[in-house]
């Protein structure tokens, strides 16, 4: 008899775990709130899909995960990734290491994994939100039953992929998962957004329009740096955003929760050592003359970084050169390079693309499913794993769709 499958969520991981069971010969089942599968598969890296990393390992993940990762990995890892998209015919390239369809669309990914759920006869339920999971029999072949808003199903196995909190509303990303695990007796750690970017505090001197620039960004707390990136930073009016601030983000985030103040110093010229810097302020100075202070820095940096120093050092624009003492030049230059903003709160769950916390991993066996329940798999960013920007989180949701599909099928 086929093994019946009730895979709730179809998101990357729910996909990935339905397509593996069903490649072995279970009958499955996905019941998405949603009316579309993997409608936040389709929006991430930019709508590029960055679908895994060459350069992966245990260490890209969050410290309470990373220990089981190194297991997990070693089952289910980049080459498996690789050859599972082979298999969907999707073809992948590497940028650097960072591994992207060659279509560039993350849609095409979507659509192949559609494709491959309709060539295997999987059903799909839209529309329908998992409620709870209640185990039918306590015999050794135990049942669950599954309650959504509408109906009620069996199944011999239950894999919850309901996902997180996070991404925008379309993603349906409302955290059902956590409530529903929490009914199964599952602990649930404390969740907080994460590869998220940050407000600024009150009356701090941002730019006047949004700006991307390479530049290197260390947290402070205190005089303590507890996290330092490289990368491209977005900021705005209203606070810093991009990569190299999402990267460091799962810290800050719980640093900004807990009322400490954060300080983030921004150096907008992250290629150069000190003693090109040195030389470049050298040069400047000779340009001291009679023109004025805005024409002197037009060329030396975008301008509404420039426009922001300049508030922030509260000179006048049309000031002339020869009137600002060379120490004073200096510390403007300088400002180039430790640009500081006091940080007020993280964006939140809708603009954050992952949740940190969610149910804990020492609930859940190598195989994803749960210490008390054999047939009840948990898997994707539900769980306590989160990894950093780059392909590691959905890395996570095909490791552990493929692990909970797999097994949940033998
Ligand atoms: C804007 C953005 C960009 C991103 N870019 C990248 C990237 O390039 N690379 C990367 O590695 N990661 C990226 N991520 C993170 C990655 O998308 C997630 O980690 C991954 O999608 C998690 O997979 P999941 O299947 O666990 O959850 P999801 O993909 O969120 O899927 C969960 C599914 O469950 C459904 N659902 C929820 N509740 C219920 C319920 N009660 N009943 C039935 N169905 C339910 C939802 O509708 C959804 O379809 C990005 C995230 C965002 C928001």
């Amino acid at each position: 008899m086929d093994r019946k499958i009730i895979v709730a969520g179809g998101g990357a991981a729910g996909m990935c775990a339905a397509i593996y069971a069903a490649r072995n010969g279970a009958s499955v089942t996905i019941i998405e709130k949603n009316s579309q599968l993997g409608k936040k598969l389709s929006m991430t890296g930019n709508g590029r899909c960055n679908i895994s990393n060459l350069n992966m390992n245990e260490k890209m993940y969050n410290p309470a995960a990373e220990k089981r990762m190194k297991q997990w990995l070693s089952v289910y890892g980049v080459l498996d990734v690789i050859s599972f998209f082979k298999s969907l015919g999707i073809v992948i390239k590497s940028e650097d290491g960072y591994l992207y369809p060659i279509s560039g669309q993350a849609q095409t990914v979507v659509s192949a994994f559609e494709n491959e759920i309709k060539r295997l006869g999987i059903s799909v339920i839209y529309g329908e939100q998992l409620k709870a999971v209640d185990v039918i029999q306590e015999s050794e072949n135990k049942r669950y039953r599954v309650l959504t808003n509408n109906n009620t199903y069996e199944a011999d196995r239950v894999i919850i992929a309901t996902g997180s909190l996070s991404g925008p509303k379309t993603t349906m990303s409302t955290g059902d998962g956590y409530y529903i695990c929490k009914k199964l007796g599952l602990t649930i750690k404390d969740t907080y957004p994460a590869l998220v970017g940050f407000k600024a505090a009150a009356g701090e001197i941002m730019p006047d329009g949004g700006v991307r620039s390479l530049a290197e960004i260390s947290f402070f707390l205190g005089n303590e740096v507890v996290a330092k990136e490289y990368g491209e930073l977005q900021i705005t009016k209203d606070g810093i955003s991009g990569i190299p601030v999402m990267q460091a983000s799962s810290k800050v985030v719980r640093l900004l929760n807990e009322k400490k103040p954060v300080t983030v110093s921004i150096n907008f010229f992250p290629d150069y050592d000190e003693d090109d810097y040195i030389s470049l302020e050298k040069e400047m100075l000779r340009l001291r003359d009679d023109r004025s202070l805005s024409d002197f820095l037009t060329g030396f940096h975008n301008g509404y970084i420039t426009d922001m120093i300049i508030r922030k050092m509260k000179m006048g624009r049309s000031m002339k050169m020869k009137n600002i003492s060379e120490s004073m030049v200096l510390s403007i230059l300088d400002s180039y390079r430790y640009y500081k903003i006091k940080l007020d709160s993280d964006y939140g769950y809708l603009q954050s693309q992952v949740t940190s916390g969610g149910v804990s991993l020492g609930d859940v066996r190598d195989d994803l499913t749960t210490n008390n329940h054999d047939g009840i798999f948990v898997v994707g960013e539900l769980l306590d794993v989160d990894g950093r920007c780059g392909g590691y989180n959905l890395q996570w949701a095909f490791t552990s769709g493929s692990i909970a599909g797999t097994v949940a099928s033998l």
